[in-house]
């Protein structure tokens, strides 16, 4: 079995674990591979494991993969930091974007979304460590920014994303993943219909799952220690 067999094989069993400790549906949540730094190989040996949906952190790096990968049906997910000049590669390429953070960056991502496909799935990332060099708005901007959101053609609002502080601590893990579940269900009861937390990665997954993400991004877990950014 390859590395990266074995890396999905394991991160699987870990969700399925982390699922049934909290009494949840292990189905309810879904794994996105994030193949950052690791050839496209690696990723199409993932796709040979029965892995489906990839997430990009990078437009040129998510590019160069998804041309080495045309021949596979895979579900692009852009997870990264958003920047206006690619804006218009990023709607014409992707199923879902999780990195919402301004209204003008949405505006740009739905004029260009192509009308021949589905409406771009769209997360609003939410900063809940309040850190400074973290994309994602501060969770009392999070409701207005996803009102504002919804209102686009071309985007359907899914729900909420984050990357929170790192931290050893479970405790603290999870009081972070309780901020954006709290929010998430405060969206709704103000009339919004969100299915999508976005959280957990590969150290933090469990915590995560036990306050209720929909979907984890994980990358080392499965493919390893990445190179350094390109
Ligand atoms: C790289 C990345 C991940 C995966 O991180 P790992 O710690 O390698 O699992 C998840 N989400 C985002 C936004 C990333 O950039």
């Amino acid at each position: 079995m390859s590395a990266v067999t074995a890396g999905l094989q394991a991160v699987r069993a870990r969700i399925a674990a982390a699922a049934a400790a909290c009494g949840r549906d292990p189905r309810e949540i879904t794994l996105l591979a994030v193949a950052k730094g690791h050839p496209a190989d690696a990723l199409r040996e993932a796709y040979r494991a029965g892995q489906r949906a990839f997430g990009e952190s990078y437009a040129q790096e998510g590019a160069a993969h998804a041309a080495a990968s045309a021949d596979l049906a895979v579900e692009w997910h852009f997870i990264g930091p958003l920047q206006s000049n690619k804006t218009r590669g990023i709607a014409e390429h992707y199923a879902w974007v999780h990195s919402i953070d301004r209204l003008k960056i949405a505006e740009r991502l739905s004029a260009a979304r192509p009308e021949g496909l589905a409406p771009l799935n769209v997360c609003v990332q939410v900063n809940v460590g309040a850190e400074t060099t973290k994309g994602g708005v501060p969770p009392e901007e999070a409701a207005a920014l996803a009102a504002q959101v919804a209102r686009l053609p071309r985007l359907k609002v899914r729900g909420l994303m984050t990357i929170p502080k790192p931290s050893a601590d479970v405790t603290e893990q999870r009081h972070q993943f309780a901020v954006l579940r709290e929010l998430l269900a405060a969206l709704n009861a103000r009339g919004l219909a969100l299915d999508t937390l976005s959280m957990g990665m590969s150290d933090d997954l469990e915590a995560a799952i036990a306050e209720g993400s929909t979907l984890v991004r994980v990358g080392s877990a499965i493919f390893g220690t990445r190179r350094p950014k390109p």
